[in-house]
């Protein structure tokens, strides 16, 4: 055979999280892997006309794939689709948000082999939900993203502490008033005590009303079914989004910025 090859080549389940262009026919492709979390990977000629799959290579699409290993990216060999989603791209917010994930899933990383199946199905929920919400249902679009962030944060052990205060473990005290004291820094809520002690940054404590706080705590603890039956005040929406990303992007190290993909959102 002459072109019998002796690099290793594995297959996976993956789904694409973000593509782009190398040089004048190829095609870089971020994966991530069932069985493995996140992978680099090249596709070669996937942008000439005769590519065999290069048209298979699109944002979002779950496709089993042979990969072969290279010196410093992968090489995409072979690609077919296990589940593609037609109204995605066609949709502004549902891209965004979309997008968002991506960049949440490729910026951490949480997302280690350890956690990758979990994950993997997870944003398999998060695509198929997202593609099913009805153009310009800005609400159930935020909604879902707003759910993803926080399984994921559930997942790989980042959920904030919201039973009782994050800083002297008291259990009473937390929802006396009819504002909670949620505590990005400490992650979690606060007790009257303890927040009468922290200097008042937003960061350090943001009030948040007693609606808002019951919302979060069934973001975190309701499966993916329950929380799309639940009904909001659409109004805390947008801010419960911005507070949630802000403690993400606080503690893993995701330097996203959840509030402008929130800001960017069209009307
Ligand atoms: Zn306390």
């Amino acid at each position: 055979m002459p072109y019998a090859c002796h690099m290793p080549s594995y297959k996976t389940k993956s789904v694409i999280l973000k593509t782009y262009n190398l040089g004048e026919a190829d095609r870089i492709v971020k994966l991530f892997a069932r069985d493995r979390g996140p992978i680099d990977s090249v596709a070669k000629g996937a942008r000439k006309i005769k590519s065999k799959f290069g048209g298979r290579l699109v944002l979002y699409n779950f496709i089993e794939c042979e990969i072969s290993k290279g010196k410093s990216l992968d090489i995409i060999t072979q690609a077919e689709i296990i589940k593609n989603f037609k109204n995605i791209s066609s949709d502004f917010n549902k891209f965004l948000f979309c997008q968002l994930i991506s960049e949440i899933i490729l910026r951490t990383n949480l997302a280690g082999a350890e956690n990758a199946p979990v994950i993997f199905k997870l944003l398999y929920l998060f695509f198929n939900e997202i593609d099913k919400i009805k153009t310009g249902d800005i609400y159930s679009v935020e909604k879902t993203a707003l759910f993803f962030i926080s399984k994921f944060l559930k997942l790989t052990g980042y959920a904030p502490m919201v039973a009782s205060c994050v800083k002297c473990g008291a259990g009473s005290g937390v929802e006396e008033n009819s504002a909670i004291v949620f505590s990005i820094k400490f992650g979690g809520v606060l007790c009257k005590r303890c927040a009468s002690n922290v200097s008042n940054y937003p960061d350090l404590k943001t009030l948040i009303s007693k609606d808002k706080f019951d919302f979060i705590k069934k973001i975190f603890s309701l499966s993916f079914r329950d929380f799309s039956e639940v009904n909001i005040n659409l109004q805390n929406l947008p801010e419960v989004l911005k507070l949630i990303g802000g403690y993400m992007r606080f503690h893993t190290g995701c330097n996203l910025d959840v509030a402008l993909y929130v800001d960017r959102v069209l009307p």
